[in-house]
């Protein structure tokens, strides 16, 4: 198999269905340069790449998505169909969203964040990625600077480009537990320095910041006058003895300047819902709901319920779901560990394990030359139907992301088909 390799905009050709280079500027289609510009996202890119080989009879195994297995909770899903048949919700509502959800959220906020919050602190928006983007939109002057560190969520830098900012990467390794601190912040600031991307737990990582580091890093920012973007779409998913800290709970300083981003999708199996939020500064939170209100106008009404629902219901089927991805992390982390030559460290968050498969590269892996764990995904997915996000995708070429959010048995015969096609090699 000719492997190709490069830029990920190369290999990821191979995993979508669509990629800029393929467009023809030419012929008749002519994009603009923000969008011949931008990548696909490559995590929803594996993932359905996945679904569609298994659609097609491939006994693939998916670690790309990062998307609970779960059925949404049937409260919630009854919740749904109420509103469906409420003839209020057929109609526009506030752009900025259901004013009930919006209190829900500031209250949900306010609890964890020590925040005082009403509505008028929270936009809800098409999923927390659009929560992202519009916050990135209201927040970055052309040139502006956000510090963001590295391994991060692939959609990032792609949105803070597309606010004409500039993404300063910071790098992070699997020595330094995949966290960041003041100093090495400290040493990136320039006078164009906006805002700081602070994410805990992380998705790629699953690393979670001890209480004392967020304060640090959170009153360092308050120091330097910097807005910090703190997304907590994992904040429930949390294992052993790792605690999440709400950034503007350990650092009162920092709070006036500071952006919360959250959502359903990850907490109450809700990914197809797209349902997420910010929270912040009223009068900036006013600045998206103005944007919202040319670009989108409200949520589907009944999500927006659904969301209600899910914030305001039962937490039990939360509960449920964390234990049962605390079990299945620690099955792929005693998987991986059982493969010579892969270094894990334990994830304490989200639902992600983030290994090293470095010891691979400058070699062949069933006969393939294998350099970069762009290649390494490539022959995982054609030789062991194993499909899984290489580390490219977020800043951190050497590594792997592999989702537990799939079933046990899925998760241990993965496992053990990379396993064993490393051993052949
Ligand atoms: N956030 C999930 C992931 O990282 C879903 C896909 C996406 O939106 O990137 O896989």
């Amino acid at each position: 198999m000719a492997v190709r390799r490069a830029a990920w905009r190369v290999t990821h050709r191979c995993v979508g269905d669509y990629a800029p280079a393929d467009l023809d500027r030419s012929a008749h289609v002519s994009l603009a340069q923000r969008i011949l510009q931008m990548e696909e996202s490559p995590t929803l890119a594996v993932s359905a790449k996945a679904k569609a080989l298994k659609a097609a009879g491939e006994p693939v195994i998916g670690f790309g998505a990062g998307e609970p297995d779960f059925a949404t909770p049937d409260h919630i899903v009854e919740a749904a169909q109420r509103a469906a048949t409420d003839p209020t919700n057929h109609r526009y509502t506030p752009s900025s969203g259901l004013p009930a959800l919006r209190e829900a959220i500031a209250a949900d906020t306010a609890a964890s964040s020590g925040m005082e919050l009403g509505a008028e602190n929270v936009v809800v928006s098409n999923g927390g990625k659009h929560a992202l983007y519009n916050i990135f939109m209201a927040l970055i002057d052309p040139g502006d600077e956000v510090l963001v560190p590295a391994p991060y969520w692939v959609s990032y830098p792609e949105q803070i480009r597309l606010a004409q900012g500039v993404t300063v990467t910071v790098p992070t390794s699997k020595e330094t537990g995949f966290r960041t601190s003041v100093e090495q912040l400290d040493a990136l600031v320039t006078d164009r320095t906006k805002a700081l991307v602070f994410v805990s737990p992380s998705n790629p990582t699953g690393a979670v910041y001890p209480a004392d580091e967020v304060a640090a890093i959170g009153e360092w920012a308050a120091r330097r006058g910097l807005w910090v973007i703190t997304d907590e779409i994992y904040r429930h998913l949390v294992y052993g003895e790792a605690r999440f800290s709400s950034l503007p709970a350990v650092a009162p300083a920092a709070a006036e300047r500071t952006i919360i981003t959250s959502g359903v999708a990850k907490t109450y199996a809700m990914t197809g819902w797209r349902v997420g939020w910010a929270v912040g500064p009223a009068e900036f939170i006013a600045g998206i709901g103005k944007l919202q209100s040319q670009v989108t106008s409200n949520v589907s009404n009944v999500a927006q319920e659904a969301a209600l629902a899910a914030l305001t219901g039962p937490q039990e089927p939360v509960a449920e779901m964390r234990e049962t991805f605390d079990r299945r992390r620690r099955l792929a982390l005693e998987g991986l560990a059982r493969i010579d030559g892969v270094e894990v460290s334990e994830p304490e968050g989200a639902f992600y394990v983030f290994p090293s498969f470095e010891n691979f590269l400058g070699g062949e892996v069933a006969g393939h030359r294998v350099d970069d764990t762009l290649q390494l995904a490539e022959v995982l997915l054609e030789e062991a139907k194993v499909a899984l996000v290489p580390g490219e995708a977020f800043g951190a070429p050497g590594y792997v992301r592999l989702s537990y959010a799939l079933g046990d048995d899925d998760i241990a015969d993965g496992i053990a088909r990379i396993g064993d096609l490393l051993a052949r090699s």
